[in-house]
């Protein structure tokens, strides 16, 4: 039996041991979020947010995880573009 488990839904947080800490993530999709900031920096429409999506791609590429916060703030850009 895992030592903790989320219920369906709760894809973004991650999962915590009480001793030992950081375990795993249920389903951040960190990689794809990387995939999907690569593809905005390199569309080449979103230098004026480029300190931003190279800020959150050094994050998530350290820790190897991403937070519900950092996809929306990677969604948010993305819509930006077609508010401007
Ligand atoms: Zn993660």
């Amino acid at each position: 039996m895992p030592p903790f488990e989320l219920p369906a839904g709760e894809r973004f947080r991650p999962a915590y041991d009480r001793f030992e800490g950081f375990i795993m993530c249920i389903d951040c999709k960190w990689e794809e979020l990387l995939e999907k900031i690569n593809d905005l920096l390199d569309s080449g429409d979103y230098e004026w947010a480029e300190d931003t999506l190279n800020g959150i791609h050094e994050t998530v590429e350290d820790h190897e995880h991403a937070t519900e916060r950092q996809w929306q703030a990677i969604t948010n850009i993305e819509e930006g573009l077609h508010k401007h």
